[in-house]
């Protein structure tokens, strides 16, 4: 969990502790969480996995954003203000997707580093 926590938060404008008490409130039962690894069986030919799963990051041309474009402010500057305002990056969808038992951090750092 601290390794994921890490992921989630490393070099972007997200307190830790805050994330951890979300992640609590959201996926843990008596304040323990489930992780899942891939097994496998034939009906996955033995992979563990079956079908696949998008992984979104959505940039919201809010008039923030628009005005910080406009002005020709720095990708960090644009990056904070979509932060403050909810952005998620892949990665981060990613985690939420594995604290809700879908797939495993192997996945994720194979489409997102
Ligand atoms: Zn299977």
């Amino acid at each position: 969990m601290d390794g994921l926590l890490q992921e989630y938060c490393l070099d972007l404008p997200v307190d830790a502790a805050a994330t951890l008490q979300a992640w609590k409130k959201s996926y843990a039962t008596d304040g323990q969480f489930t992780l899942y690894k891939a097994s496998g069986c034939e009906k996955c030919e033995n992979t563990g996995y079956k079908g696949r799963l998008g992984l979104h990051e959505l940039l919201i041309g809010s008039t923030t954003v628009k005005k910080l474009i406009q002005k020709r402010a720095t990708v960090e500057e644009i990056r904070g203000a979509a932060f403050m305002e909810g952005l998620r990056t892949l990665k981060q969808d990613g985690i939420d997707k594995i604290l809700q038992g879908h797939t495993d951090i192997q996945q994720i750092r194979a489409v997102c580093y």
